[in-house]
């Protein structure tokens, strides 16, 4: 939103009346005086008027989440405990979940409350490779690898999905990198090669792994590093 906006609509002064205060140089945007009627701001602005504070920026918050079986990837749920019932962060419900594994899928979860970061997460014309552990109830059978590469018609989106890289490990046993996030993909896609998936565990999603020292249930905030590979 522009500032000029934020200010005729945080006090319903009227849009002449917020630009002479912008005009006056009474308005400060995250601790500068802002001179410009049309600057951007928005949740993680900070804007002041003389010395009152108008809005507190609010805390961007990015987590990795190691997400065990049984939990639900929503934030609220009437019934089963969510990934937000994990954190103890006072700002836990400003969260949304960039990527959701299903309730028997275990893994890492990212969440955030910046929304452009976790388009950037989840978009798959973005390309970001999520990358899971599968166990299956029958031996994987090698032709999988070039279906799987093909990719399969899924009519209920209409889409054929993106090639996906499927590296058999033993004989019930695979590691699968996929570009995208569909509906129960992974296990539709066995369900293609007549196979059916019994235990699904998400390692990585682009550059950030779930680390080794991250059991399930715990969580702990990105580093700037962490947040800059999307
Ligand atoms: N594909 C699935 O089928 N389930 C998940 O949780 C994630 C990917």
């Amino acid at each position: 939103m522009k500032l000029d906006r934020f200010l005729a609509k945080q006090s319903s002064m009227g849009r002449t009346a917020a630009h002479r205060l912008i005009a006056a140089r009474r308005i400060r945007v995250d601790g500068v005086i802002c001179t410009n009627n049309q600057e951007e701001v928005g949740r993680f602005t900070r804007i002041e008027l003389d010395e009152e504070v108008l809005q507190q920026s609010q805390r961007v918050l990015y987590l990795m989440l190691h997400k065990p079986v049984g939990i639900l990837s929503a934030t609220t749920d009437p019934v089963h405990p969510t990934v937000i019932d994990l954190l103890d962060d006072p700002d836990k419900h400003t969260l949304h979940i960039a990527g959701r594994l299903d309730r028997n899928t275990s893994g890492l979860v990212l969440l955030t409350n910046d929304g452009r970061w976790s388009k950037r997460v989840t978009e798959p014309l973005e390309l970001v490779p999520k990358v899971y552990l599968v166990e299956t109830a029958e031996d994987i059978v090698p032709e999988a690898v070039s279906a799987f590469a093909a990719g399969f018609y899924f009519h209920t989106e209409d889409l054929t999905t993106l090639p996906a890289a499927l590296e058999i490990l033993a004989p019930r046993r695979a590691r699968l990198t996929l570009h995208e996030g569909r509906y129960h993909q992974v296990k539709r896609m066995f369900h293609r090669v007549q196979n059916r998936v019994t235990a699904l565990h998400r390692e990585s999603i682009g550059g950030l792994h779930l680390p080794a020292d991250l059991l399930p249930g715990q969580w702990r905030e990105l580093t700037p590093q962490q947040v800059a590979l999307f």
